[in-house]
């Protein structure tokens, strides 16, 4: 089997790329594998190199090392360059970058030019899009989401290999972003389009996603589907970023794991110290006058609420808890017990990681 078609498995995929800017290291040991119609998230936090590594994927950076192949085709190596209007990537932006003087219509045709029936296609696209009815109308007369999906539409229209997406929803507004995000997601499936985009955002990389690489610091820290990676965070710091969690110390004996909360078995067999995570949603607090924690804060959102538990030891643990948690407020005291499987977790000190699960 050769190289060619090993790689024709994935619509994309880069082996090692690599980039500095004079002495910053912008992204380095990058290897990505997206397989046809996958969406990957690429998330972090600002400065992690995220747009680097869509610049270098989209030809707009030469990668100093590594190769990426997109479709089956290496378009960036030692010895090859494929320029960006030959790697069949569509482009959607955070500012859409509609052209303001062109009707829908018109920005959607401008990457149909080599297309033989572009009125065909225009059609399938605007209907995949949901956008029919306003084929006429210049971009300032749509809403933000309309313009999200001319952006779409015009990417999708030459039928690319992939669509890269840079921060493509941050320009709108929390209801509306949440609605555009899960249209798109649809349309993406229903192309049958193979996607990765940048973002920042936990919940939007978490929903999205059928894949999401975790960057700190220029490097991909950990890559996975997004619940195994919610609940299996390898690091404090992936852990943290992917939402609340909270830390106990804990010491290891081979399959199991004693803390303050009590004993757990782990995941993997470890020995001595680690820190045991909690997710907040995790922690079920039921109340008795002989509990170990007191209710210290209380605070209401709606949807759910987040009590803070102190114990006796001066302990701290957050629990966020869903419905109705009538008797449960602030000078309560309360048993905390785990309700779910529990994730591992390294412990920010270098100990050995510890992985619960019950
Ligand atoms: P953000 O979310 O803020 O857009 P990011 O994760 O996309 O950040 P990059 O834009 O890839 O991060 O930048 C990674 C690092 O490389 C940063 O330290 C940035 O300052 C640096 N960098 C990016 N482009 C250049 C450039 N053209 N010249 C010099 N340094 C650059």
């Amino acid at each position: 089997m050769d190289a060619r078609s090993v790689m024709s498995d994935f619509a994309i995929e880069t082996k090692g790329i690599g980039k500095c800017f004079g002495s910053v290291v912008a992204a380095t040991d990058i290897d990505l594998c997206v397989g046809s119609g996958q969406l990957l998230a690429l998330l972090g936090p600002s400065g992690c190199g995220k747009t680097t590594v869509l610049r270098m994927l989209a030809g707009f950076e030469p990668p100093d090392e590594g190769e990426i192949w997109i479709g089956g085709r290496c378009v960036s190596g030692p010895s090859v360059w494929v320029s960006p209007e030959r790697r069949r990537i569509g482009m959607v932006f955070q500012e859409y970058a509609l052209f303001p003087h062109l009707s829908v219509r018109q920005n959607i045709e401008f990457g149909l030019a080599k297309f033989n029936d572009c009125e065909s296609r225009l059609q399938e696209v605007l209907r995949l899009v949901g956008l029919e009815g306003v084929r006429d109308r210049m971009p300032h007369e749509l809403s933000g989401g309309q313009q999200q999906r001319v952006a779409l539409a015009r990417a999708l229209a030459p039928r690319p290999e992939v669509i890269l997406f840079d921060e493509p929803f941050s320009n709108l507004d929390t209801a509306l972003r949440t609605r555009v995000r899960q249209e798109v997601r649809q349309i993406l499936r229903d192309a049958g389009a193979t996607a990765i985009f940048v973002t920042h955002d936990q919940e939007e990389a978490l929903s999205l996603a059928d894949q999401v690489a975790v960057m700190m610091d220029g490097r991909v820290i950990q890559s996975d589907r997004p619940e195994r990676l919610y609940r299996r965070p390898q690091t404090h710091q992936v852990a943290t970023f992917l939402g609340d969690a909270n830390f106990l110390p804990g010491t290891a004996t081979g399959d199991s794991v004693e803390c303050e909360l009590g004993s757990f078995p782990l995941m993997e067999p470890r020995e001595g110290e680690v820190e045991v995570m909690f997710r907040p949603e995790d922690l079920i607090l039921t109340a008795a006058e002989d509990g170990m924690g007191t209710i210290v804060e209380r605070t209401y959102f709606g949807h759910d609420q987040m009590l803070r538990v102190q114990f006796q030891s001066g302990t701290l643990l957050r629990s966020r808890l869903v419905g109705c948690c009538r008797g449960l407020d602030t000078g309560q005291r309360v048993h905390v017990h785990v309700g779910t499987p529990m994730m591992a977790y390294p412990s920010r000190y270098g100990c050995p990681v510890a992985s619960v699960s019950t």
